[in-house]
C-alpha cells in the first residue's frame, strides 16, 4: 500500500494517536536498506518541483507539525536540501509579532502561502493556534474551537486557487524525545538546540497529545489531508514524507508549458543571423 493511503487521516476520522507505533518501519530493516529509494524519492521531488515552477499554474504547501525534537528540522534538511531555491521557501512559525497579534491568526499563513509555481514548507504553521495556544489556556476554548472551522475555510480558498496543501505530523513516543533531548546536550554541535522550554513542554505531553488528536481529526479534509507520520526512526520519516510528496506531485499533471513564440521562425530568421553575425565579426577581430 502507498504511504499515501496508509498514513492519511480520513476526512472526520477519531484519532488515537497512542494506538499507531511511532517505531513503525514496514518491511525496511535499516536506513541503508531504504536510501536507495529514499533517493530515488527526492530525485523525483525535484523534478517535480521544476515542473511546479514552470507550469505556474498551481503550487504546493508543506505543513510540518510536531512535538518537540520530532525531527522538523531534519525533514527540511533532509529532503528539501535538493530542491531548487528559486521557487522554494521556508517559513517558520515563532511567537507571533506584535504586529501578527494586531491581525487575525492565519494573516501570517496567508501572507506566506505560496504564489503560482511555488513551494512553501511551514515549520510549525497556523496550527499553533489550536495548539500551543489551547495547551497554554492563552485563548478560551470557544475561541479556539472555533479556530478548526476557519482553518478548513482557508485552507479550502487555497485550494480553490491551485494550492496543493500537504500536512505531516511526525509522531514520536517520549522516551525517544528524551533521547534526542539528550543527544543535543552531549553533542557540542546540537547544545545550541536545548532549552528549558523542551523541559516544560515535555511536562505538558499529554494535553499536546489530545489537542493534536482533535486537530487532526477536524482539519484533515479532502482537500488538504493530514498524514500521521511514525518518526522515531528518522530515516523511516524521510522515506514516507519523500514519498507522499512525489506521488503527490506525480498526480497532478504538470506539464512544460508549451513555448509562447514561434521556435522555427526563431531558428531561421533571428538565430541564423546572429550566429552569421558572430561568425563576421570573429574573422574581423
Ligand atoms: P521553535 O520551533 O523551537 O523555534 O519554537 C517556536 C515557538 O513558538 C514554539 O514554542 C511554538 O509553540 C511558539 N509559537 C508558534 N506559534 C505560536 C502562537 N501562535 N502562539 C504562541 N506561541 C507560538
Ligand atoms: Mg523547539
Amino acid at each position: 500500500m502507498s504511504y499515501r493511503k496508509q498514513f492519511i487521516v480520513k476526512p472526520g476520522e477519531k484519532v488515537n494517536l497512542h494506538k499507531i507505533d511511532p517505531s513503525f518501519k514496514d518491511k525496511h530493516e535499516s536506513h541503508e536498506k531504504a536510501l536507495p529509494k529514499i533517493v530515488e524519492h527526492i530525485g523525483r521531488m525535484d523534478k517535480l518541483q521544476y515542473l511546479l515552477y514552470a507550469d505556474g499554474n498551481h503550487s504546493l504547501l508543506v505543513v510540518l507539525q510536531a512535538l518537540d525534537a520530532a525531527g522538523k528540522d531534519g525533514v527540511i534538511r533532509h529532503l528539501f536540501s535538493g530542491m531548487n531555491p528559486q521557487g522554494t521557501s521556508v517559513f517558520g512559525f515563532k511567537q507571533p509579532s506584535n504586529d501578527e497579534i494586531a491581525h487575525d491568526f492565519l494573516w501570517r499563513a496567508h501572507l506566506r502561502s505560496p504564489s503560482k509555481g511555488e513551494t512553501v514548507i511551514f515549520n510549525r504553521s497556523h496550527y499553533e493556534d489550536v495548539l500551543v495556544v489551547r495547551v497554554h489556556k492563552l485563548i478560551e476554548k470557544s475561541e479556539w474551537s472555533t479556530h478548526y472551522q476557519l482553518i478548513n475555510d482557508f485552507e479550502s480558498m487555497l485550494s480553490y486557487n491551485g494550492t496543493r496543501i500537504l500536512k505531516f505530523f511526525l509522531h514520536i513516543s517520549q522516551e525517544e524525545q528524551l533521547s534526542r533531548f539528550k543527544q543535543r546536550l552531549e553533542d557540542p554541535a546540537r547544545n545550541w538546540k536545548i532549552s528549558y522550554s523542551d523541559y516544560s513542554e515535555r511536562k505538558l505531553w499529554p494535553d499536546y497529545i489530545e489537542a493534536y488528536e482533535d486537530a487532526l481529526e477536524h482539519t484533515s479534509t479532502q482537500h488538504a489531508p493530514w498524514y500521521i507520520i511514525p518518526a522515531n526512526h528518522k530515516w523511516f520519516r524521510d522515506l514516507a514524507i519523500s514519498e507522499i510528496i512525489a506521488d503527490t506531485l506525480e498526480d497532478m499533471g504538470l506539464k512544460l508549458p508549451s513555448p509562447h513564440v514561434d521556435l522555427d521562425e526563431i531558428r531561421n530568421n533571428y538565430h541564423a543571423a546572429e550566429f552569421e553575425q558572430a561568425k563576421q565579426n570573429n574573422k574581423k577581430s
